[in-house]
């Protein structure tokens, strides 16, 4: 992608340390530089700075990473406007801009498809049915014209036919009208209503189109050089000033949500697209405001995709509420029954996102039963790691312990220090907090450089690790050979959307703990990490199938399982000498305490 290169080409040049210490007064310390963080109330020096590796980490709130994501936070600049300075003061010219003409063309060709939606929604007899369907929603023909919508006929060559003479279909298919199917293109968008997307200039730039029946029920443009689902807000630039002036966004799932509550005179509202909310989308709606309160309905607001996203929200600085529902309403339909107010109240008594997780847990699990308090307290110790802010984590903590009738500090300590549970099928037995530790300092090792990735490739593999780490371990092996792996790897991480690994790698590499004996330590943690996990994985299962072969009376079986047992009780009894050998060697267990360090660093 020619953008990559371009952001290569940018970090060569322009220099981390010099844009840092224009807002952050910095001082040498070690191999890289010190100072107050300017994303958190910073009392300790707590904001690193290496001019080397070309990354940045806060120990306080956990921010961290390229010259690129210090732009976009501290002056709340979308990725490309970043680029754009850095590239002005870099002398970079940047592909993005060399290719605006061709965007142009782009921009024209996806007008014209909005005009002709919408001249088909007001004007065909095959547009009755979209017609119908905007009336019964409440949408008479002056919100058509307002929000631009409209209606694809149904057949297949509708807009080819229409614009492939004007604009050629190589330019339809870039703007996402044309889809290349095996014997040829063909519209993207068939027998839907549609719904023009926005850019924050107000020009139609990528379509959102529901079916009447049949699935997907709504079908976006794909990414396009004008649209990336991950990076824009269904309805932003009729929001932004609303927003602005309220201070908060409501947040809502669908297209109709939006027009519905804009329809109601809420017009700080904004459309997901979806529930699952990415970093560039957050990073978006922290430009123009403080406080987002998400409007889903009841069961879309509990699930995984959700929640992942308010912490997404929360760890970017914003405050998090959620509005609730009762079982059957969403926000389209609590207003068109009750009529706005009801909804404003609904955002009024929007409880903080951490409240309404915790309650969701209770409606799951029951909290009078021990297993209930051990499912509570397992989901919870996921939600409470996706959180950066410790005072947040804090009242989690005191939230869960009030709840289950645990007491506050053993509950904040257990769930600051329990491993997370593994995927299913990797076994639960003998995963430790020594073995998350060890990871740490073996991530540590190698984004640090401190070791050759083939001496830990040779023995560990992504499946080895815990899966709030493998995605660090997986970037790790394709990282390209370079002398700045880490720095490509914390970028990676933020590409594929996992903002909480980026941040957590990024603070391996500037993690203060020191290994005396490398060799020694290594070998501990891969101990720890890999060898004894898959041996105890290895014993179970032959225990497993022990106790079946025993049930059945296979007496083959028992004898063969029997010596199976026996070796790899040797083997770990092996490992464990091997160990005792190193320690007595040098007297005592570094090992433990370095894991210590690194872990409070995440
Ligand atoms: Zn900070």
């Amino acid at each position: 992608m020619a953008l990559r290169q371009d952001v290569e080409a940018i970090k060569e040049r322009v220099d981390l340390v010099s844009v840092v210490s224009r807002y952050v007064t910095l001082t040498k310390s070690g191999s890289g530089q010190k100072g107050r963080c300017p994303f958190h109330k910073d009392d300790t020096p707590s904001f690193t700075v290496s001019g080397e590796k070309g990354l940045w980490h806060c120990f306080g709130c956990g921010e961290g990473g390229d010259v690129f994501a210090f732009l976009m936070k501290i002056e709340k600049l979308s990725f490309v406007e970043a680029a754009q300075r850095l590239a002005d003061e870099a002398g970079v010219s940047l592909t993005s801009r060399r290719e605006d003409g061709e965007r142009d063309k782009l921009r024209a060709v996806v007008a014209a498809a909005a005009e002709h939606y919408a001249a088909n929604l007001a004007n065909t007899g095959q547009g009755a049915r979209a017609r119908a369907y905007l009336e019964s929603r409440g949408f008479e023909e002056a919100a058509w014209k307002r929000y631009g919508l409209g209606y694809a006929l149904p057949g297949w060559d509708n807009v080819k036919r229409e614009f492939g003479a004007r604009f050629g279909a190589e330019n339809l298919l870039l703007a996402g009208l044309l889809v290349e199917g095996e014997k040829g293109s063909y519209d993207r968008f068939r027998d839907r209503t549609m719904f023009p997307i926005y850019d924050l200039s107000g020009r139609p730039i990528a379509f959102g189109g529901r079916a009447f029946d049949g699935e997907p029920k709504y079908l976006n443009s794909s990414t396009t050089p004008l649209f990336d689902k991950s990076r824009h807000l269904y309805g932003l630039h009729w929001a932004r000033d609303a927003m602005r002036e309220a201070g908060h966004a409501v947040l809502v799932e669908g297209y109709t949500d939006v027009l519905t509550l804009h329809e109601a005179g809420i017009r700080n509202a904004v459309g997901s697209m979806g529930t699952s909310l990415t970093q560039g989308q957050a990073d978006l709606l922290g430009r123009f405001v403080q406080e987002v309160v998400i409007a889903y309905d009841r069961d879309a607001a509990g699930g995984a995709g959700a929640v992942r996203g308010m912490q997404i929200l929360r760890n970017s600085g914003l405050a998090v509420r959620v509005a609730k529902f009762a079982a059957d309403e969403d926000p389209d339909s609590l207003v068109r029954k009750f009529g706005g107010d009801s909804m404003r109240d609904a955002v009024r008594d929007a409880v903080p996102f951490h409240h309404f997780y915790l309650e969701s847990l209770v409606a799951k699990h029951d909290p009078a039963t021990a297993a209930g308090k051990e499912q509570i307290l397992a989901q919870a110790t996921e939600f409470y790691r996706g959180v950066r802010s410790l005072p947040l984590q804090q009242e989690i903590a005191r939230g869960v312990g009030d709840l289950l009738g645990l007491p506050r500090e053993r509950v904040a300590h257990v769930l600051a220090t329990r491993p997370l549970q593994r995927a299913p099928g990797a076994g639960e037995e003998g995963v430790g907090g020594a073995q998350w530790r060890a990871e740490d300092d073996l991530l540590t090792m190698l984004l640090r450089g401190d070791v050759e990735w083939a001496r830990i490739a040779a023995v560990a593999s992504p499946a080895d690790f815990t899966p709030a780490h493998r995605p660090i371990f997986e970037a790790l092996a394709n990282a390209p050979e370079s002398h700045n792996i880490s720095a490509w790897v914390v970028e990676r991480l933020r590409e594929q959307g996992l903002e909480e690994q980026a941040g957590v790698a990024s603070s391996y590499v500037f993690a203060e703990v020191e290994f005396a004996d490398l060799d020694r330590a290594l070998e501990e943690k891969l101990d720890q990490a890999v060898r004894l996990p898959a041996l105890e994985r290895k014993m179970a299962n032959v225990a497993r199938a022990l106790r079946t072969a025993d049930a059945a009376g296979d007496r083959a079986a028992v004898d063969r399982l029997t010596l199976e047992q026996h070796g790899l009780t040797l083997e770990k009894s092996s490992l464990s000498k091997k160990r005792d050998a190193r320690r007595g060697m040098h007297g005592r267990d570094e090992g433990e305490a370095q894991g210590e360090i690194t872990s409070e660093a995440g």
